[in-house]
């Protein structure tokens, strides 16, 4: 931690970032102590930190954990109006996320992605691209690995790629990536942000402290990501599936372009759907700015099927091409994934009950020619079927059921995808697991 001016942190939140958090701040011996409403004080991760001299409360927030403390640093997760991050605010102690320490651990550049959707697909893109161009990215946030932990250890020729949720962008101050992405902003976690403009600011601050040398890669079809980066003083390249960007990543009725620069043909891609080839652009603009090549990108865009469970292409059998999107636990996500395809399309989709109205999936299903449903939801999903015409409806119990039936009934060059439109609760633990499930029973078929 380089000029840290704090000497004692009161870590809040003790999952996976902020014992990382705890660590970081111990090996550069800052005074660190830890509370966690939930956490299990006989935890080993919280038993290591009391044994290096953390002082750890669990069970409750009491408001003299602030004594002495000069900075706050909370989970994404915890709101503002939590009692003990009010009052840290109210005596003006600056309450942070980890992603404000990494102005602290490090020069390399940073790679910061964020956006209502498409952050992992585009995170993992970058992290592909700037690899098979000879550069050497290390990817952390969001996605799995600590944002502290990782930029801690960077090494001089590293670039850090970074997938920001608006949960951790709201406790940044100073950040200031060399290449931010904003993708797309909808109304999205409206329960924590409150209102909307409260989640846009909590965006905006991906790039609010760029200067001239930064660059902002932003979505330049979506009105909303255009109107609130007016403001950003970044050089900006703009992405575009509508109008040719000059200055920035667009795409003609055959390529793909950077600039004046062809790219890559459209039909070479081999992520399915408008959203990805959204991602897509947005990849290369910000892989090109920190080292990537056209070969790199080329290579990239040819072999990659999409990450787990979003969309993911799994195997071609007898014809048959087979899709995991278990992450759509919504009516909106599975939308995308029916209108990413052409080809006739049997749909497996069902889970737990949120009280949806699957009318609105009608205006989807017309490549649909067959559903086959399993658990809470797959009478009111049959239903909406039988509305838009679809003659083939089957229903079960059970996923496993449902694999084997819309294999027998497909024929060659046909589409069988995973796309719940639910969550999985009602019969898995997570939507990973629901889609492991899948991709295992397409491979016995
Ligand atoms: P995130 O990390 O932001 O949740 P993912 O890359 O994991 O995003 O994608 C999650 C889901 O969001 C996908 O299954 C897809 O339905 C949808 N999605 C992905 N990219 C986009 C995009 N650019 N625009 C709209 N929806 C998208």
């Amino acid at each position: 931690l380089n000029n840290f001016p704090f000497k004692r942190v009161l870590v809040l939140g003790l999952a996976k970032s902020g014992l990382a958090t705890c660590h970081v701040l111990l090996r550069n011996g800052i005074d660190v102590i830890a509370n966690d409403f939930k956490a299990d004080a006989n935890d080993p991760g919280l038993i290591e930190l009391t044994t290096k001299g953390v002082q750890i409360i669990v069970g409750a927030h009491p408001l003299s954990l602030l004594t002495g403390v000069d900075l706050v640093i909370k989970s994404p997760g915890i709101p503002y109006h939590n009692e003990l991050v009010k009052h840290a605010l109210d005596q003006s102690l600056p309450v942070w996320t980890e992603i404000e320490l990494l102005n602290y651990l490090t020069n390399q550049p940073i790679v910061g992605i964020t956006g209502s959707n498409g952050k992992t697909t585009t995170t993992m893109l970058i992290n592909d691209m700037l690899k098979r161009s000879q550069q050497k990215p290390k990817i952390a946030g969001n996605i799995g690995t600590v944002a502290v932990e990782v930029a801690e250890q960077l090494n001089v020729d590293e670039t850090l790629v970074l997938e920001l949720s608006s949960f951790q962008l709201m406790g940044v101050d100073q950040f200031q990536p060399k290449v931010a992405v904003l993708l797309n902003l909808f109304e999205a976690h409206l329960d924590y942000h409150g209102d909307f403009n409260h989640y846009q600011a909590a965006k905006a601050k991906i790039f609010a402290q760029q200067t001239e040398e930064d660059f902002l890669v932003y979505n330049a079809d979506d009105d909303r990501v255009v109107e609130l980066i007016q403001s950003s003083k970044a050089q900006r390249l703009p992405f575009s599936l509508k109008h040719k960007q000059p200055h920035g990543i667009w795409i003609d009725d055959r390529s793909v372009y950077f600039k004046e620069q062809h790219m890559i043909d459209l039909d070479k891609i081999r992520l399915v759907g408008e959203h990805n080839l959204e991602n897509a652009l947005a990849s290369i603009g910000a892989s090109m700015l920190v080292g990537a090549n056209k070969a790199g990108i080329e290579q990239t865009l040819t072999t990659f099927t999409g990450v787990e469970h979003r969309l993911q292409f799994v195997l071609e059998k007898q014809g048959r091409q087979f899709y995991n999107d278990s992450k759509a636990t919504n009516i909106l996500a599975s939308s995308k994934a029916l209108s990413s395809f052409k080809q006739p399309t049997l749909l497996i989709a069902g889970g737990l009950d949120r009280g949806n109205d699957f009318d609105e999936l009608i205006p989807f299903l017309s490549n649909v020619k067959g559903m086959y449903l399993y658990g809470e939801t797959a009478s009111k999903l049959a239903e909406a079927g039988k509305k838009s015409g679809i003659k083939q409806i089957k229903q079960a119990e059970t996923l496993e059921e449902m694999v084997y039936a819309a294999f027998e009934a497909s024929a060659p060059g046909d589409v069988i995808l995973l796309s719940p439109a639910c969550a999985s609760w009602d019969q898995f633990k997570t939507f990973e697991e629901r889609g492991d499930m899948f991709v295992e029973l397409v491979h016995t078929l």
